[in-house]
């Protein structure tokens, strides 16, 4: 029998990527799912950038590319930045890949050592503790499920687990699965408290161009000028542009990390996805516009949700600043229902409705709910009416 290594026995599956599996499973069965599961922008691609990757490969634009990405798309994300964020990281700075959860892995897998510790929020995206103990690390948890200072992304949560053992810390603004930002000051506390103890920040920003309020989302690389060797950033475009299956990330990292990086993908994937790199250049090159309609689709939604979620009652909630989830509190409908726990809830809610949700559990905050709104309206209103009148039934 094949005798798999520790390394991989010490990591579980990604309950959200088995959640689309679950759902692709359940429609082959003829069954008409409603899903709040997995964050995956409902909308399809925009047309430009899909024309993008169609003339790509008539062009032949079909071969192998430099391994960490065509010139031509770390020029677009050159100029994506300086537009955003006032800045220009070097070419070097910047290493595409297979999705920014690959960017992660790979700079996860270049910095960690057996027994280092990283800081990650909790809740967390379901990733980052595996990714960590994939790579011999200690997942420790900045805490953002205090009452009083619920979700708060605050910089004392991330400098209270600092040990001689932090190598890493791990900040995902907006968040997943909570929607909160981390404002201005906290990052700049943040970055300049770990870089002076020589403890890399890693800022997951994928969601960074979702957001609903005024706040001005701050650029980590800039905001302590003197710790910039100690900052990377990891981006996706999977939910910006809804590309998800095309698969394109990017971090931009110091460069001595960037060509650490580039070696691993160099024995791994080779490159990103030819075709997906064209489309992208396209993606960042382009009129906003179709960005901006999807964010406002999302706006209109979260507002809904939370009415909604009003109306029905004893759920507890933050209203997200950004992404495209409510995390929400449902100990009082766990515990009137006579449930063991948030996954025995969301796999009854799956059985009897039809409804896709996520277990807080697998964010690391029991009794919660994760329910994505990237989903239509049309789904989102009988999803709601059906959870209502089930969260009402006295069993
Ligand atoms: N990141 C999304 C989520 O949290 C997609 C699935 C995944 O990669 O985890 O649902």
């Amino acid at each position: 029998m094949v005798q798999l290594s520790d390394r991989v026995q010490s990591v579980t599956g990604s309950p959200t990527v088995k959640l689309i599996q679950i759902k692709s499973q359940l429609q082959a069965q003829g069954k008409m799912i409603l899903d709040f599961g997995a964050g995956e922008p409902d909308f399809p691609t925009p047309e430009n950038i899909k024309e993008a990757g169609i003339a790509a490969i008539q062009k032949n634009f079909t071969k192998y590319t430099t391994t960490s990405g065509i010139s031509e798309l770390k020029q677009a994300i050159q100029r994506a930045y300086q537009h955003e964020q006032g800045l220009t990281p070097s070419e070097k700075q910047i290493v595409v890949s297979p999705g920014s959860k690959y960017s992660l892995f790979l700079l996860l897998q270049a910095v960690i050592n057996p027994g280092d510790e990283v800081i990650i929020p909790r809740p967390y995206w379901v990733s980052y503790p595996e990714m960590v103990k994939f790579c011999g690390g200690r997942a420790v948890y900045a805490d953002h499920l205090q009452p009083g200072a619920l979700f708060e992304l605050t910089a004392a949560s991330y400098m209270s687990q600092y040990k001689a053992k932090t190598k890493a810390v791990i900040i995902n603004s907006p968040s997943n699965p909570t929607g909160k930002i981390m404002n201005r000051e906290e990052l700049r506390q943040t970055i300049d408290f770990f870089s002076k103890k020589n403890v890399l920040t890693i800022i997951d920003d994928c969601y960074r161009k979702i957001i609903y309020t005024d706040t001005d989302y701050p650029s980590p690389m800039d905001l302590v000028p003197e710790a910039r060797d100690m900052v990377a950033v990891v981006s996706s475009l999977s939910k910006t542009f809804a590309m998800t299956g095309w698969r394109i990330g990017y971090a931009i990292v110091p460069e001595t990390l960037a060509a650490a990086m580039t070696k691993i993908q160099e024995h791994s994937t080779s490159n990103p996805c030819s075709i997906s790199q064209k489309a992208a250049v396209e993606a960042l090159s382009s009129d906003q516009s179709a960005v901006q309609a999807m964010v406002n689709e999302y706006r209109r939604r979260r507002d809904y949700f939370a009415q909604r979620i009003d109306e029905i009652g004893h759920i507890t909630y933050v209203i997200p600043d950004g992404a495209f989830y409510f995390f929400a509190d449902f100990s009082y409908d766990i515990a009137k229902k006579n449930f063991k726990d948030d996954s025995q809830l969301a796999m009854d809610i799956l059985e009897k409705l039809n409804i896709i949700l996520v277990p807080g559990s697998a964010f690391g905050a029991p009794n919660y709910l994760r329910i994505s709104y990237a989903t239509a309206m049309k789904d989102i209103t009988m999803g709601l009416h059906k959870i209502e009148t089930y969260l009402r039934q006295v069993d």
